[in-house]
């Protein structure tokens, strides 16, 4: 029999994350809206509530500081923290990538070790105005001479790329090769000669969070600042993409989901229009019907995916499945809880505004819609359905 409880453990975990979310991050979120950022002195005070509770890099094993979560705890403790603004969340806890596991020897103390502690803050920079969905064409060079790597490139939409200590950057040396061994990732500081954050790009949704582009100009750095083995930064990158497409866009979206439902939950049935609660015609019962039986099955998708992750099952199939229709409800969930408050969903009084256009990038980002359409069409004909 499939045994779905939580453990009292994790419970105890996750009504801690509830906990710091409602009292902590959520009364933020307005000041960070109007102002474009978070404001300093909260950041700094909610940051090291965060590390104090134990929730910095739960997704990280123990043995380097991590809280050591398995994939499915991590992806209920993700649900939780959907229920804040994604901006503040980025900001509070930085990206804790796992294929920083692939750093060695010094690389574990300069780079790994202080981002689990959140005391460094890293970016990851793949994507270029030129290569976007198809990845491997990237056109920043990476050019070994001597005892170093020289970068060249400009690479773009990178968040957290104005603030980072260090960037993780995936650069070409070998073009024929490039997926196939000629792309690897490098480790480069901020203040690297050569290396320069150009703009902040402003985005339609994420206040309060940057993504910027980044140029690379005749940036010498160490040849030891290869991330794991030289020609593998595209494997490291694949290989290490599901838990965050799991945890971050597919937990979050649930948790994101359930706010909007509680939004509408209350609306419908405390507005009175006709004479009678709104929650009483049909109309905006579907809404509420069709967002709930949706979060359930995302939720499902998420937890059930999460556990194959935990068995070393390949499911990354289930993973684009889940990033796929995660995204996609959350936007049809944000557009409905507009619509349940009609004139009210428009304002800025509410979230609801803020959340629909915050959730628009998931769409986008960690592998668009129709990446991951044509992703499950080949891996469904391929090997047929397996779920
Ligand atoms: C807010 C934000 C944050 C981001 N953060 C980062 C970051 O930290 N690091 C980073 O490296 N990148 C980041 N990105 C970049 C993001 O990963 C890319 O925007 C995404 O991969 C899509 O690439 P693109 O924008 O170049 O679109 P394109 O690849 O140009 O796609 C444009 C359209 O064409 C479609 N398309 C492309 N190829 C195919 C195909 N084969 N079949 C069908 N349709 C196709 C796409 O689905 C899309 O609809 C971020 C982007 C945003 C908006």
């Amino acid at each position: 029999m499939l045994d779905y409880s939580i453990p009292s453990e994790t419970q105890m975990l996750l009504d801690t994350v509830r906990r710091f979310v409602a009292q902590e991050v959520q009364p933020l979120e307005a000041e960070t809206e109007t102002l474009g950022h978070v404001p300093p002195e909260a950041l700094q005070r909610v940051r090291k509530q965060a590390q104090d509770l134990g929730l910095f890099a739960m997704n990280m094993p123990e043995d380097t500081g991590g809280g050591g979560l398995s994939h499915v705890d991590m992806c209920l403790v993700d649900e939780e923290l959907g229920k804040t603004s994604d901006a503040l969340i980025r900001r509070i806890f930085g990206q804790v990538y796992p294929m920083l596991l692939a750093c060695k020897g010094a690389q574990r103390e300069k780079y790994l070790l202080p981002t689990v502690r959140g005391e460094k803050i890293c970016a990851m920079a793949i994507t270029e105005p030129g290569a976007g969905s198809d990845a491997a064409a990237i056109s920043t060079t990476a050019t070994l001479d001597g005892d170093h790597w020289v970068l060249n490139g400009r690479k773009h939409f990178i968040s957290d790329g104005d603030i980072a200590d260090y960037v993780i950057v995936m650069a070409v040396h070998d073009k024929e090769k490039r997926a196939r061994g000629g792309i690897s990732l490098f480790l480069v500081d901020k203040g690297t000669p050569g290396f320069e954050v150009t703009s902040v790009q402003p985005m339609m949704g994420h206040r309060g969070y940057g993504h910027a582009e980044l140029v690379f100009e005749s940036c010498r750095i160490p040849a030891d600042s290869v991330m794991g083995e030289v020609g593998e930064g595209f494997k490291l990158i694949m290989s290490s993409v599901s838990g965050i497409r799991l945890a971050h866009i597919g937990a979050r979206a649930v948790g994101m989901g359930q706010r909007v439902l509680e939004l509408m939950r209350h609306h419908a049935n405390d507005r009175k229009q006709f004479g009678q609660p709104i929650g009483d015609f049909q109309m905006v019962q579907q809404m509420i019907a069709d967002s709930a039986t949706e979060l359930f099955a995302t939720r499902m998708m998420v937890l059930n995916t999460a556990w194959e992750l935990d068995q070393g099952i390949d499911c990354r199939d289930k993973v684009s499945m889940v990033k796929l229709y995660a995204s996609e409800m959350l936007g049809r969930v944000a557009d409905r809880g507009i619509q349940v408050f009609g004139g009210m969903g428009f304002t800025k009084e509410l979230p609801l505004e803020r959340i629909y256009r915050d959730c628009r990038v998931t769409r986008i980002y960690d592998g668009t819609s129709e990446i991951h359409r044509m992703l499950i069409a080949r891996s469904v004909m391929k090997r047929g359905l397996h779920i």
